[in-house]
């Protein structure tokens, strides 16, 4: 680095006139999040071209830096922080944990080891109790803190595979796949694809797999489960990726603990349902699984990317993710390193714990509980409106569709053109359908109204365009 341009550095950390510039512009985003369009229109779009720029062979200074990202980048952001963005199942942001997030970036923490980042081992430590407790998980339950569920997912299949292979004499860490004893994986039919990815990425073919069939609202049906045996490692879902459904833990959970599997359930969004008095019923027997993953990104609203990997045995996730190295220090203490298949990685665990202390055990109950109310909420005024619900409302998921498929697609088109609102679409039992998924803290009736006033005015637009077209 040229003399001038570190000194350059060490001054800017001096003058904090970067770090005010960067906090006024943060400042202006904010004021806009409830505001803005729910998708950026295409004039932002197209302001992007800023970007397409051959690499610069100078270093350019900092403020011009910042100035192109608020000027160019802050318009052609989409709003999943405000209160009308419902695609995919993406959660807003608490302000108590984006502003614990901006500390938590200066201290620049690894938290590989203990050694690496004394605090955030501790707040690992504070949150794996903390999430056990809420999501009613057995004591001793370990948590790797990863970027989302797919990497939760494939962590707590890892797990899952080196148990049951250990159990059938088998050491895959040493011995690997060719040759071991043949397992045998029974999924939901229906699962994320994340969990299909994670499967094939672990050497067990897609081909291979034993799908059980799923009911009319995706739930796996347990009169098409095969009998279960110790080499099986059984996936079930909390929440279905549409419609929000739940698998039957209970009964998997029973099946799987007397056949001595392993059950690993992904509950990206839906397990936090545990921490709710009145959706508990949801996950009933969530506790008889082996590993579960689940994301803080989504449900709970802590800012991206947050997810965990949690599994009841903490060893043997230690130990199908090992790794070792002589430079490597261990220590009394928790290393982070241990439950994750990274090393090096962002310290989320402060987003999380400030997540979790902002809202409190109450708190994530009333979050949990009103995105189910407003889903209902979404749900009663589309039908009102003449729009057909297809799934059963049981959590913060509604499927929704127009009297045809042609309109219900145009019909989605015009919502997502709108930026009232913005929701994507999904197949549903053969037909489109425009898929709701009500995900953050700052969404309000007033939200919910807004946007079914949008679907209609999106109906009709889309109404009057196929007569113009016919
Ligand atoms: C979102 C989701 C995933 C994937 O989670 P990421 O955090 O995006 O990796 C897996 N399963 C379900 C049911 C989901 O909703």
């Amino acid at each position: 680095m040229k003399p001038g341009l570190q000194h350059e550095m060490l001054s800017a950390i001096g003058s904090r006139e970067l770090f005010d510039q960067a906090r006024e512009y943060a400042h202006a985003y904010m004021d806009a999040t409830l505001t803005r369009r729910a998708f950026p229109d295409d004039e932002a779009l197209g302001a992007l071209a800023a970007f397409d720029e051959p690499l610069p062979d100078e270093p350019e200074r900092p403020a011009e830096i910042l100035r192109m990202l608020h000027e160019h980048g802050s318009p052609a952001t989409v709003a999943a922080s405000g209160g009308r963005y419902f695609g995919f199942v993406t959660g807003g942001a608490l302000p108590a944990a984006l502003a614990a997030r901006w500390l938590a970036d200066v201290w620049d923490q690894n938290p590989v080891l203990y050694v690496l980042s004394p605090v955030i081992s501790q707040l690992e430590s504070t949150c794996e109790r903390w999430i056990a407790d809420l999501l009613r998980l057995p004591a001793g339950t370990v948590a790797g803190f990863v970027s989302g569920t797919s990497t939760a997912t494939l962590c707590g299949l890892a797990a899952g595979r080196y148990a049951l292979l250990e159990r059938a004499g088998w050491n895959v860490n040493s011995e690997g796949l060719a040759g071991a004893p043949p397992l045998r994986v029974i999924v939901n039919e229906q699962a994320h694809a994340s969990v299909f990815r994670a499967l094939e990425v672990l050497g067990f073919g897609s081909a291979r797999l034993e799908r059980a069939a799923a009911d009319d609202e995706g739930r796996m049906r347990l009169d098409s489960m095969p009998e279960l045996d110790a080499r099986c490692l059984v996936i079930a879902q909390a929440g279905h990726v549409n419609s929000g459904a739940f698998d039957p833990l209970d009964e998997i959970g029973d099946r799987v603990r007397r056949a001595n599997a392993w059950l690993h359930v992904d509950g990206a969004f839906g397990l936090w349902a545990a921490a709710s008095r009145s959706k508990r019923v949801l996950t009933r027997g969530i506790e008889k699984a082996d590993s579960w993953s689940v994301d803080a990104h989504k449900t709970l609203n802590a800012p991206y990317d947050n997810g965990l990997v949690l599994c009841r045995h903490a060893s043997t996730l230690a130990v199908a993710l090992h790794a070792s190295g002589s430079y490597l220090q261990f220590s009394d203490r928790r290393d982070g390193m241990l439950y994750t298949p990274e090393m090096s990685r962002r310290a989320r665990a402060v987003d999380l714990w400030a997540t979790l202390k902002a809202l409190g055990r109450s708190g994530v109950e009333d979050l949990v509980d009103r995105l189910c109310l407003h889903a209902e909420r979404f749900a009663a005024k589309l039908k009102a409106q003449g729009f057909r619900v297809l799934n059963d409302v049981v959590f913060n998921q509604v499927l929704a569709a127009c009297e045809t498929p042609e309109l219900t697609r145009a019909t989605l088109e015009h919502i997502q053109r709108s930026g009232e609102c913005w929701c994507g679409g999904a197949e549903w039992r053969g037909e489109p359908v425009i898929r709701i998924s009500v995900c953050s803290w700052a969404t309000t009736a007033e939200d919910i109204d807004r946007s079914v006033a949008a679907f209609v005015a999106a109906r009709e637009a889309a109404t009057l365009g196929d007569r113009q077209t016919a």
